[in-house]
């Protein structure tokens, strides 16, 4: 058994970088970006107007109110996308729109409301005077030609994608997905829907596997539910190892008789590098590396595996798409939490705040078969070893689940 810190770093010392794909923008929704997106223009890009009005020279409107109006020969419109070709000369103005291009001549726009308003009149009465450089947004105000936009790294979300999109990115380079192979074993285990007979339970850590990597946007290829059988888990291995990036597993890697799944592994050339770590739950945890595939062996434990899962395999998946580290939390206890002497312990939680502070406590449940422990929880908390418990009032690491709300 080794501890969590080291069993941590031989996994990064293994972990492979992904390639890079090109995606149109309309697909590029939660993947990584595997460049910096730089401005290629100033944004506006040209100063424009931020009403609809009359582009004015502010020195023809000086004086005017609603009492002695100031009357302004209009010359012609500016709409947004058709600039129309004006340029101001003394006491003449222009009708321009919202996003319109600022006549020639023009440094100031007087909104419609002080206006005697549009019509197909020549002549205009400004009720307002008009103060230089008012209602123009001005070219370059909000990013300058070259500034980088959005680093390398960063997953795209409706935040990003109207950048990339008023940017003129149409496609943009992001990372491959990696290529997953999930698979669970056990005599025991029957799809949900079948009837289930004596001793066998239902399937669920595949359920979970496959909306957990759905969720870190990597790609599911292989997926089965494998009989306790050397020959089928040989069969479903031997094709992973061929074609994925990663397999993923559940169940059939501690003590028992018909654990076979690391047996199998070091039959087909998986090199192992650790297979028990000091954690609780999920102690037996295999993790071999074959020619270019990791293997991340968890115990079938529906508790051991999420957060198996959470702790230790999507952390490696975001440094292979190229994501910054995670940054964890921290919260203060409302409850004790069970610290273990030797081990690392990791528990289902519920963070919420309380008085302006982050506070959190353990799933009553605490059995790693326990999976309605997840029900309620919206982060797992993680302690290192200690002689005793953590108790009320006490700080504590808080992995909040990527999908869920602090509130
Ligand atoms: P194992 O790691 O194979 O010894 O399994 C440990 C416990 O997890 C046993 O009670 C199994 O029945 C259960 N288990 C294994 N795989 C799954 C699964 N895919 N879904 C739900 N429970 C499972
Ligand atoms: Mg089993």
């Amino acid at each position: 058994m080794i501890p969590v810190k080291e069993a941590k770093s031989i996994i990064h010392k293994h972990i492979p970088l992904s390639g890079t794909e090109t995606v149109l923008l309309k697909d590029a929704g939660n993947r990584i970006l595997a460049q910096d997106i730089i401005a290629t223009f100033p944004m506006p890009s040209f100063d424009n107007s931020a009403m609809d009005g009359f582009a004015v020279r502010a020195v023809d409107t000086k004086g005017t109110d609603q009492s002695f109006p100031v009357t302004l020969k209009m010359i012609g419109v500016s709409s947004a996308g058709s600039p129309g070709d004006i340029t101001l000369g003394p006491g003449e103005c222009a009708q321009c729109m919202t996003g319109a291009i600022i006549p020639n001549g023009a440094d100031a726009i007087v909104m419609v409301e002080d206006t005697s308003g549009f019509s197909d009149t020549d002549s205009v009465q400004i009720f307002q005077e008009a103060k230089i450089g008012k209602h123009i947004r001005k070219k370059g105000e909000e990013i300058q030609d070259g500034d980088v936009l959005i680093p390398k790294g960063t997953c795209i979300t409706p935040n990003e994608i109207g950048t990339l999109a008023t940017f003129g990115y149409g496609e943009i380079s992001v990372a491959q997905k990696p290529r997953i192979a999930i698979f669970g074993t056990g005599d025991e285990l029957v799809e949900p829907g079948i009837k289930l007979k004596p001793g066998q339970i239902y399937n669920s850590n595949l359920y979970i596997f496959a909306e957990l990597a759905e969720k870190s946007g990597v790609e599911v290829i292989m997926r089965d539910v494998i009989k306790d059988d050397r020959k089928l888990l040989r069969a479903f291995l031997s094709k992973a190892l061929k074609t994925c990036d990663m397999v993923i597993s559940s169940g059939g890697v501690s003590m028992g008789r018909f654990d076979y799944v690391r047996d199998v592994l070091m039959e087909l050339g998986v090199k192992e590098h650790f297979w028990k770590v000091a954690q609780k739950p999920g102690k037996p945890f295999f993790f071999g590396t074959g020619e270019s595939t990791l293997i991340f062996g968890l115990p079938g434990n529906p508790i051991s595996s999420y957060i198996g899962f959470m702790e230790w395999v999507w952390p490696v998946l975001d440094v292979m798409m190229g994501k910054p580290e995670q940054n964890f939390l921290t919260g203060i206890l409302k409850a004790s939490f069970p610290r273990e002497k030797v081990k690392c312990r990791f528990l289902f939680g519920k963070a919420w705040m309380e008085d302006g502070k982050l506070v959190c406590r353990p799933s009553s449940k605490m059995g790693s078969h326990m999976l309605s422990s997840s029900l309620e929880a919206n982060c797992i908390l993680g302690s290192a070893t200690g002689d005793s418990s953590l108790q009320p009032g006490e700080e504590i690491r808080i992995n909040v689940l990527p999908w869920k709300n602090i509130k």
